[in-house]
């Protein structure tokens, strides 16, 4: 039932590209006119909205100089409780594009998107991604896991997505889109390539990630660790003593050094493991702050997709015994940042 709700969701959404909201509505209605129906009729630069920054970050890059993109959540908000405000539903609607991540990441705004798609081109950036490619956890059946960027050659996916909605929708700029796309995954393969590199040089008894929330299992399958969090996969459930007991326990047996918190989450759960770790007369030490569902702040580089994977690689990588440069891929991270507390 579930999986059927997701299907016909994504559905209702596609639909809305065959009518681009600036499109003039007599060539939309017309009969046999399909073809300049998708054709965007507006004025450049293509305005474009993204829910998240990963997703934000993709569109900028591929759209260069004929998109403007405007970003709904910027760095440290969390896009599962994330609810639209007015000002969001004007910014939609006066634009010609909507992007979002999909896959119920962005679980609250999912009625507005559905209204939107009636008149506007919306697009779910995890639509291309093959089924094999996502991970289905045995406790959400019917739902996959929505942190898809996390392993960087599975959300390179994504920018295939978008280079051909914005194709569909600007025919005339095709050459451009796909010139950009192709330079944007080159750059997203170094960084997979680095991060292969990177946390595989990591012990093997040392490859245990634990985290505030189920943001890494993607990171975990792609890289080689074994991915632990407080909560679950989305930060809307609490929570229980009970988890950070057997957390406790497994940082104990296992001598587990260091575990991290994340830049849109409450530190309060990591700081519980911490204290319970210590009780029991195990030191253990918050290795870092890593970006899980929101990136760093804007024009900086962990502002960035490639900066903000950068920075998670490096810093998980540095903490648990790993070798990576102390400012990451290319010499960009902050340090301050990178070392921890
Ligand atoms: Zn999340």
């Amino acid at each position: 039932m579930k999986q059927f709700l997701l299907v016909s969701f994504a559905l209702a959404l596609c639909a809305g590209c065959d009518t681009p909201g600036s499109a003039p509505r007599d060539s939309a209605a017309g009969a046999g006119s399909e073809a300049s129906a998708r054709t965007f009729r507006g004025e450049y630069p293509i305005k474009a909205t993204a829910t998240v920054g990963m997703v934000a970050d993709i569109v900028r890059n591929v759209g260069g100089e004929h998109v403007r993109v405007t970003q709904l959540m910027g760095s440290g908000v969390d896009p599962h409780l994330y609810r639209v405000t007015r000002d969001d539903v004007q910014t939609m609607l006066g634009g010609d594009m909507i992007f979002y991540s999909g896959l119920m990441l962005e679980g609250k705004m999912s009625d507005t998107l559905v209204k939107l798609a009636n008149n506007k081109c919306v697009v779910a950036v995890t639509e291309r991604i093959d089924e094999a490619q996502l991970l289905e956890p045995e406790d959400l059946a019917g739902h996959y896991d929505p942190h898809v960027w996390m392993d960087v050659s599975a959300w390179a996916n994504c920018v295939d997505a978008v280079a051909a909605a914005l194709t569909d929708f600007d025919p005339s700029h095709a050459d451009s889109y796909r010139t950009n796309a192709d330079v944007y995954r080159q750059r997203l393969m170094q960084l997979d390539e680095y991060g292969r590199r990177s946390l595989g040089s990591i012990p093997a008894q040392r490859r245990v990630l634990i985290t505030s929330h189920d943001a890494f299992n993607y990171f975990g399958r792609a890289y080689g660790l074994e991915v632990l969090g407080v909560q679950g996969l989305s930060t809307e459930s609490e929570a229980g003593l009970q988890r950070v007991n057997e957390l406790v326990a497994l940082i104990a047996a296992q001598g587990i050094r260091a575990v991290f918190v994340e830049s849109s989450v409450p530190r309060k759960n990591i700081e519980a493991l911490v204290e319970g770790a210590r009780a029991k007369g195990y030191d253990v030490r918050i290795g870092g702050e890593l970006f899980s569902d929101a990136m760093g702040e804007a024009g900086t580089y962990e502002g960035t997709y490639v900066g903000m994977l950068d920075h998670n690689i490096t810093v998980v990588t540095r903490a648990l015994g790993g070798d990576a440069p102390d400012r990451g891929m290319q010499g960009k991270l902050s340090h301050a940042r990178g070392a921890g507390e």
